[in-house]
């Protein structure tokens, strides 16, 4: 049976050139090692490095490599210098991911600092600007937290207003880039950031490597002590056979940007569907900006994990709403975050209880959807008949 991978934003397949830049640094030395081994393996780590600040428009020193997404999350929760002075407020948009949510929970936990703040989202599921400009009545230095792109609905936040406000307030902007880098075109300098989360494994790269990036100047106090590596902010063995495949992927993911956006016609035309299938379909963050690649779709009378076990069934890879963590699936945050004004809870989570989440990536085909669209017309039916029993 022929299978139909919908779901990039889960993992994106590793491309046979990054398989290659993997294998290349399975071979490499300790870069910390004085000897040659050691040197070669720095040379083409410190490589990497430029390649991927580049691509990013930040310099080379501002690139903390870390095992992924989830920790150079962490670590950005853990800044705690800003223009203003010494951060003693943190402000996080209500639909960021769980790295960021949770971190920033346990450091309120900790009692590390007087405030964590949720700051609300508009029914399209961007920031709540207005909401923001309240916040920051309050001079405190703060650091505030907004993802460049969510990860179940692929809403864009707007990064560059938002750090506009900051820049005045003297507090540090720290935004998870995990989804968009690869996605689309991130110039650090431009979007006014002081930190970004990217991870290779988003955009074509491995598992288990991704980096940190900081604005020049920022100081960052390391979560893993050790060696001194990464400057000190991050101690441990760098990962050299990862890192070579983050650069190889970010480097082929920003070549194909243009195709990427490209996407967005497979995405545009699987909606219509969906609605001409079934239309009270609600197709989450439609009203926003966002990314072309992904579609969040709920139905009232269906269940998202009944839904992802039968299209796996069929051949087909998609993620039920939130993207689960070993295997359980709970009810978005992020579709709860949306909540349309005059809506009750309930509504919500009814659609929110039967969401969906396709992905498309660089080797999905203009009618891999097609076969979603038959299975789900087909549940949904089902459901409607249920109903009427
Ligand atoms: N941030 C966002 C927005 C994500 O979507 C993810 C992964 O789903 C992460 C952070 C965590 O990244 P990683 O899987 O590399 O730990």
């Amino acid at each position: 049976m022929s299978r139909y991978y919908l779901d990039y934003n889960a993992t994106a397949p590793v491309r046979p050139q990054v398989a290659a830049a993997v294998t290349s640094g399975l071979h490499a030395g300790n870069p910390s090692s004085v000897h040659d081994e050691g040197r070669r393996a720095r040379a083409v780590m410190d490589d990497a490095r430029r390649r991927l600040a580049r691509l990013f428009n930040a310099r080379p020193e501002g690139v903390i490599f870390t095992s992924g997404g989830t920790e150079a999350c962490n670590l950005a929760l853990h800044l705690r210098a800003a223009p203003a002075g010494p951060v003693r407020r943190i402000l996080i948009g209500k639909t960021e991911h769980a790295a960021v949510l949770k971190a920033a929970q346990a450091i309120g936990i900790q009692n590390e600092l007087p405030a964590v703040q949720v700051l609300p989202v508009h029914p399209d599921g961007t920031l709540d600007m207005a909401a923001l400009e309240v916040a920051l009545q309050d001079a405190t230095p703060t650091l505030v937290c907004v993802m460049l792109a969510n990860n179940e609905t692929g809403v864009l936040h707007p990064v560059a207003d938002i750090a506009a406000k900051l820049r005045a307030h003297g507090s540090v902007l720290f935004c998870d880039a995990v989804q968009a880098a690869g996605k689309i075109a991130i110039d650090m300098q431009a979007l006014g950031c002081d930190a970004i989360s990217v991870s290779a494994h988003k955009l074509g790269g491995p598992m288990g490597v991704g980096a940190l990036i900081v604005r020049n100047g920022l100081v960052v106090s390391p979560l893993l002590l050790g060696g001194g590596q990464e400057l000190g902010r991050r101690g441990g063995s760098e990962n050299i056979a990862g890192i070579l495949g983050f650069a190889a992927a970010a480097e082929m993911a920003h070549q194909e940007l243009v195709d990427f956006a490209g996407l967005g016609a497979w995405r545009d035309a699987m909606e219509a569907a969906l609605k001409e299938s079934q239309p009270q379909v609600e197709i989450f963050g439609a009203q926003a900006p966002r990314l072309a690649n992904t579609s969040c779709f709920g139905l009232a009378g269906l269940n998202s994990e009944t839904l992802v076990m039968a299209l796996d069934l069929a051949g087909i890879a998609v993620s039920a709403g939130a993207a689960c963590s070993s295997g359980k699936v709970s009810r978005s945050h992020v579709l709860a975050a949306m909540q349309t004004r005059g809506q009750t809870e309930g509504q919500v989570g009814e659609n929110a209880d039967g969401a969906l989440r396709v992905s498309f990536g660089w080797q999905s085909q203009a009618d891999d959807w097609h076969r979603l669209i038959e299975i789900w017309s087909d549940l949904a039916a089902k459901a409607d008949q249920l109903a009427a029993e």
